[in-house]
């Protein structure tokens, strides 16, 4: 990587080995704080992408790879939580460069990608096959469950390392190999990733960063001969896309999609926490989260005192500088990201919704090179309104009350997503029958933005299909193979069926 009056020129990681690009062009890469060019990424072609799934085919059938046991797989993992760990700072910075989140939640980030390789690298040794008891006994029948090859992981900008983390900690667990494509916008981290990786004594081939466009490198990816599975977070749209160049080669997929959450707040909840809860849901990260709880309902019989409460508590939020550590919320990541929060305020303006509080860029000169936008609370809507139909991923919430726990059941599955909900309620006994009814992947029961390694993840209708995290996870990793083994001296007919 060369240093150019402060521009980072990047290289790709394929085969073990940091190569430019083969047709040597770059896509710079912007922060979205300052508006300062920091980063070349390079710009993958086809020629580096079949470099790359090449050398990951390689190493998948290598014995450096294939000979290692399990518990040696679980070891370089843990090896890898605890480099990461040790890079947790300088990881961190390089994504709020990157894509403008703060970086104390970027920190955050870094500081829990570890448990993710620990967990699956604890994991990797207790995967078993299992004898199957059939009828007849001089057939010993027995199952093993296989790595599938080589994975195609595509991330989006938002969280770029967690999200590749929570594809790649269970597919290297289970013995497969990578070929990774981080965002156009947001590549430096996955770079930086690799030279930690690379460090670590993974045989060559194991993972394979290519940067590049979507509609380029992402494509050719996610249609690539050798991938056997594509791993992608990304838009719903998207997503369509990739799941259908998997199909061309029948390759499995695991889809993390886009959202539009429902936040319920309850007459009987503690409003402190709901309206903590509430504000994490949308303004975290500016919005540009997949479990944005984008649809607040709130109860008829509080609404107005709980939105007054959340309104002025929205317009203390400190827009500023990601790395400043007394900045709540930075920019939009990229300028198409901002335009398109802009676009869906007018949209919801237009079909009568008011705004509360935000509703524009801020004019402070302070923040003229940043991509900001205030936090933005819409009232007057409804739920069929587009701006409580289509995801945003910006710092945009629209309120709805309600007067029954039937109606608001109703509202909120009322839309073609289903990753999170939150319910903020004392009542426990509703709690649990909400949770039943709500259509999501994720429900949290006052809290809101959890995660684990030990706990599924994923979405229910077009959020996605499979999940990540959890024990399931690696078993997405892994195919099964029967065995059957013949223990008599019986000669059978050759022409009846086997049993
Ligand atoms: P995006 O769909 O535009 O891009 C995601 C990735 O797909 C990028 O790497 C991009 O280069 C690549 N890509 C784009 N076109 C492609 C194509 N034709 N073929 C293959 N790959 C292609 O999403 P984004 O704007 O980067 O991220 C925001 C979206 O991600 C939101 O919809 C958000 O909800 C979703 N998201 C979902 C989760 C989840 O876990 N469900 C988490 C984070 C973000």
């Amino acid at each position: 990587m060369e240093n150019n009056n402060g521009v980072k020129r990047y290289q790709m990681y394929i085969g073990g080995q940091f190569i430019d690009p083969h047709d040597d062009s770059y896509i710079e890469s912007v922060n979205p704080a300052s508006g300062e060019l920091w980063a070349l990424i390079p710009k993958g072609e086809k020629e580096d992408v079949d470099r790359a799934f090449q050398a990951a085919r390689q190493c998948f059938e290598s014995d450096e790879w294939r000979g290692i046991s399990p518990t040696q797989r679980g070891k370089l993992l843990r090896k890898l939580a605890q480099a990461i760990a040790d890079q947790a700072e300088h990881l961190a910075r390089m994504e709020t460069q990157d894509n403008g989140k703060l970086y104390r939640e970027m920190l955050a980030q870094m500081k829990i990608i570890p448990a993710w390789y620990e967990y699956f690298a604890g994991l990797a040794d207790k995967v078993e096959g299992s004898v199957i008891p059939l009828d007849r006994q001089s057939v010993f029948n027995y199952t093993l469950r296989e790595p599938l090859g080589v994975i195609a992981c595509i991330t989006p900008w938002n969280s770029p390392l967690l999200l590749a983390t929570w594809k790649m900690a269970p597919a290297l667990a289970a013995g497969n190999t990578i070929v990774l494509k981080p965002s156009e916008f947001t590549s430096a981290s996955s770079l930086e990733f690799a030279k930690i990786f690379d460090e670590v004594g993974f045989p060559p081939g194991t993972l394979n960063v290519v940067t590049g466009y979507g509609h380029t490198v992402g494509d050719l990816i996610s249609k690539h001969p050798m991938a056997s599975k594509v791993a992608f977070t990304g838009g719903t749209e998207t997503g369509r896309k990739v799941a259908m160049n998997a199909a061309s080669h029948l390759a499995s997929v695991t889809l993390e999609l886009g959202g539009k959450s429902p936040n319920i707040v309850f007459a009987d909840a503690d409003l402190d926490a709901a309206e903590a809860g509430v504000i994490a849901g949308i303004f975290a990260a500016s919005g540009q989260t997949c479990i944005a709880g984008s649809r607040l309902f709130v109860e008829s019989s509080i609404a107005d005192r709980f939105i007054t409460r959340l309104a002025n508590r929205a317009k203390e939020i400190r827009l500023g500088d990601p790395m400043q550590p007394d900045t709540q919320m930075g920019p939009a990541a990229t300028p198409g990201q901002l335009k398109k929060i802009e676009e869906y305020v007018d949209i919801a303006k237009n079909e009568g919704a008011r705004v509360l509080v935000g509703g524009e860029r801020p004019s402070h000169p302070e923040l003229a090179n940043g991509l900001y936008y205030y936090p933005t609370i819409l009232t007057d809507v409804n739920n069929s309104m587009r701006i409580c139909q289509e995801e945003v991923f910006g710092p945009v919430l629209s309120v709805i009350p309600f007067d029954s726990e039937e109606e608001v059941v109703k509202m909120a599955n009322d839309t073609e997503f289903g990753l999170g909900a939150g319910i903020w309620t004392n009542d426990l006994k509703r709690s649990h029958r909400m949770a039943r009814v709500l259509e999501a992947g994720t429900v949290w029961i006052n809290t809101y933005r959890a995660s684990a390694p030990n706990s599924p993840f994923g979405g229910y209708k077009n959020s996605g299909i499979g999940r990540e995290s959890g024990l399931e996870a690696i078993y997405d990793f892994m195919q099964t193979k029967s065995v059957w083994v013949e223990l008599s001296d019986e000669i059978r007919d050759p022409f009846s069926i086997r049993t």
